[in-house]
């Protein structure tokens, strides 16, 4: 298969995909249709793009990522679940494995992932422990086999598909607690025990099962990956690399958002002019075609820093900005096609109304924004605690992810942080970080010769919210959550003329 050209590969999976979602629409997602139909998934399948994940030793084109990001982009410019779907088996599954697996199971599920089309996922959240997965209550204990695990998991992407799950639990001692660290297991339809309690009716996405399966499973001992350290590091490392490669499925996403606009509203004519004609709808497209620079200068850092070879269970800062940036990009350019397609967008089957539920999950899983941001703070000012400096704008312009980009704002990040400030004000701070690190990565694209309308356009919008952010962030009041009684917050009770 490796002697297929890149470019023949690609190109072959891009026509795959505009025959059954372009123009003759083979495949129509309407608010009845779950699930993908077996002849649709086959073609998809038959274009191997999870070979892109899966090194060449075991028959696949070698996991290198830029060729797994042109592989997501190419399948969210047509459709973004089946782009997540991919997402899930190769960031979740087929690279985890790469990296820390056995041996005798790399073969055994990159042979049935090459010549079967099988599948996988990862199974973390659990009803009780979502955001707070450390405290997860799957366990596992040693038998003769290898490992008996049991537990709760839900929302796992390819639930009742999956023909392979990357379960993590924690090991229960003799005692019944359970230790602190994570330990990650492969198990294999064949092992059985995990039964899909509920399928859910999922808002969007409506291409992917998700459920909740009770696991009680017992998987042999080349199952477990083997963590280079603590189990801890292994996830931040899978979870880190996973983030970094959210561009991939913005990407196309966010080019196919735009390009949906701009034909729209150079169609529609609204007072007799063309929509494209006016100023704030001129806004919306140019700040569309902004996210969709960003987010190309974070596609090519991720393809040169994010490598199979490298650790990046420390990457957290450049992760975190990425994933909530690119994500919170997606949403928006939802919200904006919708906006300016008007009453047709909110037809169930129209694209843009379709867009804004299938990325707005993008948002909550692999770390919700509002914890990544906080995060971003948190990490940065922990920093600046070690180099002993309180001005934002001295630290930022010798990190080495705003070097380049703190210059840019510098009147806005000239002032003196508060090492321990209100969470609230670490998350709006966190949101500002990001499009820092993302300006900084915008820059670099750019001194490579990068289209330069559209680096300025990005850098103009970058600097835009940047400003806005931390004028957000100084200005945020401590208000309270109010506790009263309906009857005092009746506003008929308080009419002057009753
Ligand atoms: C479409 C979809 C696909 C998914 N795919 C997978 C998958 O493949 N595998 C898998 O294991 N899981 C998956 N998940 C689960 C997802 O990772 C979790 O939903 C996510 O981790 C959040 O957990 P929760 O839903 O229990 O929310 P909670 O943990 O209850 O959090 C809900 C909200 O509360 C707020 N919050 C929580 N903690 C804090 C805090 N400390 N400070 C401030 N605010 C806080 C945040 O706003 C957060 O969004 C998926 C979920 C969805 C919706």
């Amino acid at each position: 298969m490796s002697n297929v050209s890149f470019d023949q590969f690609i190109e072959k999976f891009r026509s795959t995909l505009a025959e059954i979602f372009g123009e003759k629409q083979n495949f129509k997602e309407t608010s009845m249709n779950r699930g993908v139909p077996g002849l649709i998934m086959r073609d998809i399948l038959e274009c191997n793009p999870l070979s892109v994940f899966i090194p060449e030793e075991f028959e696949g084109r070698g996991g290198d990522v830029a060729e797994c990001l042109k592989v997501l982009e190419t399948a969210s410019y047509y459709s973004l679940p089946i782009s997540l779907m991919t997402g899930i088996n190769g960031a979740l599954f087929l690279q985890p494995l790469s990296i820390y697996g056995q041996e005798p199971m790399k073969r055994e599920a990159f042979g049935n992932f090459i010549r079967k089309k099988n599948m996988g996922g990862l199974m973390i959240t659990e009803p009780k422990y979502g955001s707070d997965a450390l405290h997860m209550q799957t366990s596992y204990e040693e038998t003769e086999k290898g490992y008996r695990i049991q537990g709760l998991k839900h929302w796992a992407g390819l639930t009742g598909w999956a023909d392979y799950w990357l379960l993590t639990a924690r090991k229960k001692n003799a005692n019944g607690e359970l230790a602190r660290d994570i330990d990650f297991f492969i198990h294999r339809k064949a092992d059985n025990g995990i039964q899909v309690e509920e399928m859910y009716n999922n808002l969007g996405l409506y291409m992917l099962p998700y459920g909740r399966n009770r696991i009680n499973a017992e998987v042999d001992t080349t199952s477990k990956l083997k963590p280079k350290s603590t189990g801890v590091k292994m996830m931040l490392d899978i979870l880190h690399r996973s983030r970094l490669q959210f561009p991939g499925m913005g990407i196309g996403f966010l080019k196919r958002m735009m390009d949906e606009a701009v034909q729209h509203c150079e169609k529609r004519f609204v007072g007799g002019q063309s929509l494209i004609n006016y100023d704030q709808v001129k806004e919306r497209i140019s700040q569309m075609q902004s996210y969709f620079t960003t987010v190309s200068a974070m596609c090519a850092y991720t393809a040169e820093k994010a490598k199979m070879t490298v650790d990046l269970s420390r990457a957290d800062v450049q992760a975190n900005a990425i994933k909530t940036t690119v994500t919170d990009y997606m949403q928006e350019a939802a919200q904006s096609l919708l906006q300016l397609v008007g009453a047709k967008g909110y037809k169930v089957d129209h694209i843009a109304g379709k867009a804004i539920v299938d990325s707005r999950p993008f948002q909550i899983f692999e770390g919700s924004n509002d914890i990544l941001y906080q995060q971003i703070s948190e990490s940065v000012i922990k920093s600046m605690r070690r180099a002993k400096t309180t001005n934002l704008f001295e630290y930022l312009k010798s990190f080495e992810l705003s070097e380049k980009s703190a210059g840019y704002v510098r009147k806005v990040l000239d002032f003196e942080i508060d090492y321990s400030l209100s969470q609230r004000k670490l998350v709006e701070l966190g949101k500002a970080l990001s499009r820092v690190v993302s300006l900084n990565f915008v820059l670099d694209l750019g001194e490579r010769g990068f289209d330069s309308a559209h680096i300025k356009n990005s850098i103009d919008q970058l600097t835009q919210e940047i400003s806005q952010m931390i004028h957000s962030y100084s200005g945020k009041v401590e208000t309270a959550v109010v506790y009263s009684d309906s009857a005092s917050s009746d506003w008929m009770r308080f009419m002057n003329n009753k």
